[in-house]
């Protein structure tokens, strides 16, 4: 009772900032819109005949710069709205991308996009043809999107969705799982940050490609079970957060101290799962955004149930792209943090499993992202086929 009002007062107050609510200006010709999920702007202001001044401000502070913003310009009789984004707490980051369905995005010519030299603000010129743009840092990926997604993969691959928890704010917190007698496990995790829908893009491709059912997806299937966390920050996609969940933290310094019920959730449906069915976990990924891609792993030198797979995975897959891009070079970042939380640090500790930070860059283009993450889905199941863990 005590936590649940705690909860709610949380609520209460985070939602009195005006970064959350859904604030609507109505100005003269025109008006700006963040009602719809992933709505995101603190202030507006009108600035001209046909010209809007955006205030960006995080949920709160310190915060990782990712300048989320989201809004739909309405006007009637107007061709178009020059808007002025200046931002709070943070700096230009993310080229604005334009719709007039929601669905299907535009980047704006970057040699239009005016970006201060501090890069404290961003100008642009909005058409308007049928009365209504949509403006977002990043293509919109919400609930629609992921449902579409995982319905295709149920009706295919025999894929058991279920719910593991609810989110702060009583979002299901969504899981699929493919499992019926194989012992080992690999473990994905997707969208613990609002902003980053390339790299949830590159976990639906990757995960596609898994279940493909050719020779190598049915090999792999017969000997791994798949547990997948698709969508984990479901409030902060829904509000327009720039990182964090609605208890004002980021989901990936949370894995160890569980204080959110998101990671929480997600880390003791594994342990059930991993209990009642006597599985051996095998590896762990989870996909993000960041500038450019790369992926963070552990050390080789690391001792882990299967030492060896990370490096035969990421050669395999640098060589696999130079089939298509001659000069690509893969990035990779070894490391081990044990002061830092993160999921990666979690899954590597508890269950002595390699666990793989897999991000890609935030301008990558979709096809791209989705040949990528294919690719490397095969390397994937291929590395994990040709190493025999130290399980026994
Ligand atoms: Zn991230």
């Amino acid at each position: 009772m005590n936590l649940r009002l705690a909860v709610l007062a949380l609520i209460t107050l985070l939602g009195s900032t005006s970064a959350f609510a859904d604030a609507l200006c109505e100005l003269t010709g025109f008006k700006i819109t963040i009602d719809f999920e992933g709505g995101a702007a603190a202030a507006c202001e009108q600035a001209g005949m046909q010209a809007v001044r955006l205030t960006i401000k995080p949920e709160n502070t310190p915060i990782n710069n990712s300048p989320w913003y989201a809004f739909k310009v309405e006007a009637e009789g107007l061709d178009r709205v020059d808007v002025k984004l200046e931002y709070q707490d943070g700096t230009h980051r993310y080229t604005p991308k334009l719709s007039s369905d929601g669905v299907h995005w535009m980047e704006y010519p970057l040699n239009r996009l005016i970006v201060d030299d501090d890069k404290s603000s961003a100008a642009f010129s909005v058409p308007i043809e049928a009365g209504v743009t949509w403006v977002a840092a990043q293509p919109l990926l919400g609930i629609q999107a992921y449902k579409q997604w995982w319905d295709d993969l149920i009706d295919r691959a025999g894929i058991e969705y279920s719910v593991v928890g609810e989110s702060l704010e009583g979002r299901d917190l969504p899981r699929l799982l493919a499992l019926e007698e194989q012992h080992e496990l690999l473990i994905v995790l997707g969208r613990q940050h609002p902003p980053e829908t390339t790299g949830a893009i590159a976990m639906m491709a990757f995960v596609d490609r898994l279940f493909a059912e050719d020779e190598l997806s049915k090999q792999f299937l017969a000997r791994v079970g798949v547990v997948v966390y698709p969508f984990i920050n479901r409030d902060g996609v829904q509000r327009g957060h720039w990182r964090h969940n609605l208890g004002g933290k980021d989901l990936n310094r949370d894995w160890g101290p569980f204080e959110q019920p998101e990671p929480k959730h997600v880390s003791q449906d594994i342990a059930r799962l991993v209990t009642t069915k006597s599985l051996k976990p095998g590896y762990m990924l989870d996909f993000h955004s960041t500038w450019y891609d790369v992926f963070y792993t552990q050390k080789d030198s690391d001792y882990t149930v299967r030492s060896a797979m990370t490096r035969a995975w990421l050669v395999a897959f640098e060589r696999s792209m130079r089939n298509i891009e001659p000069d690509f070079e893969l990035n990779r970042k070894s490391a081990h943090n044990p002061d830092s939380p993160t999921s990666k640090s979690y899954f590597f500790e508890t269950y002595g499993i390699p666990a793989t930070t897999y991000e890609i860059g935030d301008d990558a283009p979709i096809s791209r992202i989705q040949e990528y993450a294919r690719r490397s889905a095969v390397s994937f199941m291929q590395a994990w086929l040709n190493e025999d863990p130290w399980y026994e």
